[in-house]
C-alpha cells in the first residue's frame, strides 16, 4: 500500500510529500476532479495544497505561482489543472513548471524522454492503463493493440508506452476511415476520444480487453464513456467501467508520481 510507504518515508525524511495543486475557473468537471484528487491525497498522506484562481487569472500571475511553487522546498509536485482557461497560454504555463516537480508528466522534457525511453514521469492515465493491465494479468507483448485518439495527454503517450512493452500498436483518430475495421482487429482496445459510446461491439473483436478512457455527461447528467459498456461486455475478456474504471487509476498514477518525485528530490538532497 502506498500509504504505508508515504508514512515509513515521512519518518525516514521528516517530512511528508506535499503535492500542490492549481485550479483557474469554475469548470464543474475540473472542481471535482481536483476535489477527487485532495482526497486521494489524504488518504495516502500525501499533503494536499489546493489554489484555487478566478477564471481571470493573468498568463503572469499563473506563471509567477507556478514560479514560487518552483521554488518552494516545501513543494515536491505541482500539478496544473487543465483544460485553463482561454486566455492562458497552457504550453507556457506547463512548460514553466520544474521538471523535478512536473507530477502530470507533460512538461516537454518529460514527454521528449518517454519518447526517447528514457528515465521520466509518465503521464497519469496511460500509467494507470498499464498498471490495471498488468493487474489484470494481460499480457501486453506481442499483441496487436489498437489506441483510439492521439491527445497529448491519453492517446498519444498510451500508443508510445504500449509500443515500449513490445505491442504492436495503431493510433486511430478522428480523420480515421472505416475505424470499425481498425478496431475489430485489437487484441488490446484503448479508447480516449470523448466521443459517447462510440464503440460498439460490432466494432469489437471477440475476447478483447478493452479500456474505456472516455468521460462524457449524458443529457440527464449522467457519465458514461466511449464504450457502449453492456453490449461490448458480452463480447470483451476484460473491460473497465466508467465511472470507476481508468478515472481511479489516473488518480493512483499520480499519487505515485508524487511520491517518486518527492524521493528523488529527498535523495538529491541527502546526496549534496
Ligand atoms: P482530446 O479531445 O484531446 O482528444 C480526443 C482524441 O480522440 C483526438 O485525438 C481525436 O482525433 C480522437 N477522436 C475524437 N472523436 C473521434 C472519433 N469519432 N473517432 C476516432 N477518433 C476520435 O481528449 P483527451 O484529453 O485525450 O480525452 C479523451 C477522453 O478521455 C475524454 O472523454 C476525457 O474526458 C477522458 N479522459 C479521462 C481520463 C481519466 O482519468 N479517466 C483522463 C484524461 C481524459
Amino acid at each position: 500500500m502506498l500509504s504505508s510507504s508515504v508514512a515509513q518515508y515521512a519518518a525516514q525524511y521528516g517530512r511528508t510529500p506535499h503535492l500542490a495543486v492549481i485550479i483557474a475557473g469554475d469548470d464543474e468537471g475540473s472542481k471535482s476532479y481536483v476535489r477527487a484528487k485532495a482526497r486521494a491525497s489524504a488518504e495516502t498522506g500525501i499533503r494536499n495544497t489546493t489554489i484555487e484562481l478566478p477564471a481571470t487569472v493573468s498568463q503572469q500571475e499563473l506563471c509567477d505561482l507556478v514560479q514560487s511553487l518552483n521554488a518552494d522546498d516545501d513543494v515536491d509536485g505541482i500539478l496544473v489543472q487543465l483544460p485553463l482557461p482561454e486566455h492562458i497560454d497552457s504550453c507556457a504555463v506547463i512548460s514553466s513548471v520544474a521538471l523535478e516537480k512536473d507530477v502530470d508528466g507533460f512538461h516537454p522534457l518529460n514527454v521528449a524522454a518517454l519518447w526517447q525511453k528514457r528515465p521520466c514521469t509518465p503521464p497519469c492515465t496511460p500509467r494507470g492503463i498499464i498498471r490495471l493491465l498488468d493487474a489484470a494479468g494481460v499480457e501486453i507483448e506481442g499483441k496487436r493493440a489498437v489506441v483510439v485518439g492521439r491527445s497529448n495527454i491519453v492517446g498519444m503517450p498510451m500508443s508510445k508506452m504500449l509500443l515500449d512493452r513490445n505491442a504492436t500498436v495503431t493510433t486511430a483518430h478522428s480523420r480515421t476511415k472505416d475505424l470499425g475495421a481498425i478496431t475489430s482487429e485489437a487484441e488490446i482496445l484503448v479508447v480516449a476520444a470523448g466521443s459517447p459510446h462510440l464503440i460498439k461491439a460490432d466494432m469489437v473483436r471477440d475476447g478483447a480487453v478493452v479500456i474505456d478512457v472516455g468521460v462524457n455527461r449524458t443529457p440527464d447528467g449522467h457519465l458514461c464513456g466511449d464504450v457502449d459498456f453492456d453490449a461490448v461486455a458480452a463480447k470483451a475478456s476484460v473491460i473497465t467501467p466508467v465511472p470507476g474504471g481508468v478515472g481511479p487509476m489516473t488518480i493512483c498514477s499520480l499519487m505515485e508520481n508524487t511520491v517518486e518525485c518527492y524521493l528523488k528530490r529527498m535523495n538529491n538532497v541527502a546526496g549534496k
